[in-house]
């Protein structure tokens, strides 16, 4: 256990809520996500939540007991991570913040927790997808309580996904727009190959023509290509999801030049990625048109961003909006 841990240890069952614990709110309002979001985790952190035992304890009113087990009362983490639906979304979560377990019990120590993951590579993506789910956990939660209506925690975990993926890729179309012109602005988005050892991830994004999203992939693996390797097998795995989904035209932008350069003119000799262009070649024709551009890596953003953020997921990651014809 770290030093930070054991200090929250010792400081519980005090007013931790204090100004002295500002560094929560900066950390809470610095987070690249919606208001609404930081408004809610804002009102967890204070402990004004509308949950039954709040209701209670302010009105007077009410019942505090939780709707689903109806023996528990329903407190915050109750109906954040202990609350039988709250598990089953947890369960079906990509991330999992282990360390953390022992601190549900109280809220303000799990973010005090959460705060140490910033630190740590795409910590920060990881945070804000976990505000994301902590929103889902009430929202679903609402609507047991209210509407009776018990949602598919998968379909929540996506929900939140999906929110998180469209948050990111209009933030970074902004940071784009931001830094036009500056030689630095490519930094963020560089992707170069991982040290020997670490996980490789794949990140696909697909767009309908109005440049909406219609759905994102992301995996990792173990195994460690050479960055050509990497990205063919991406490709390879971009027009097998193209054709489950019964799409017939396809446009592949990617940001390796030498392999679109390989595809196009069908070379398919080179000892590490001929296969994968053989094999890329011939799915290629199970489409009415598909066609292969290189695109600057900036442009490709929000597949950058899925890549990073791959590498430490749990789980694949499927996201899409359902097709219609
Ligand atoms: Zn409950």
């Amino acid at each position: 256990m770290n030093s930070r841990k054991e200090q929250m240890k010792e400081g519980e069952g005090n007013n931790s809520r204090n100004e002295a614990n500002s560094g929560a709110w900066k950390f809470l309002w610095s987070q690249n996500t919606k208001q609404k979001l930081k408004h809610f985790i804002w009102k967890c952190l204070r402990g004004i939540l509308p949950v039954n035992e709040v209701l209670k304890r302010r009105s007077g009113k009410g019942d505090e007991r939780c709707v689903c087990y109806g023996e528990k009362t329903e407190t915050l983490e109750h109906m954040l991570f202990f609350c039988r639906h709250a598990e089953m979304i947890w369960k079906a979560a990509p991330i999992s913040w282990d360390g953390l377990q022992e601190f549900r019990h109280n809220f303000w120590l799990w973010w005090n927790c959460l705060m140490d993951a910033k630190e740590r590579i795409q910590g920060r993506d990881y945070i804000v997808l976990t505000i994301n789910i902590l929103w889902q956990v009430w929202k679903s939660r609402n609507s047991i309580q209210f509407n009776r209506e018990e949602r598919c925690p998968e379909g929540i975990v996506k929900k939140a996904m999906m929110e998180w993926v469209e948050y990111q890729a209009v933030g970074s179309v902004d940071d784009l727009n931001r830094k036009s012109g500056d030689d630095k602005a490519s930094n963020g988005g560089r992707w170069s190959p991982p040290p020997k050892g670490y996980r490789v991830g794949r990140g696909i994004v697909a767009r309908k023509d109005d440049r909406g999203l219609i759905g994102a992939w992301a995996a990792s693996d173990d195994k460690l290509g050479e960055p050509a390797v990497e990205e063919a097998l991406a490709i390879r795995q971009g027009l097998h999801i193209a054709k489950e989904q019964g799409w017939r035209k396809v446009l592949i932008q990617f940001d390796c030049k030498g392999i679109v350069g390989k595809i196009n003119v069908r070379k398919a000799e080179d000892p590490n990625t001929g296969v994968l262009i053989f094999d890329i070649l011939k799915i290629r024709q199970d489409f009415t048109e598909c066609s292969f551009f290189f695109i600057q890596r900036e442009g490709n953003f929000v597949a950058h961003h899925l890549v990073k953020f791959a590498i430490n997921l749990r789980n694949d990651f499927v996201w899409q909006e359902s097709f219609p014809e």
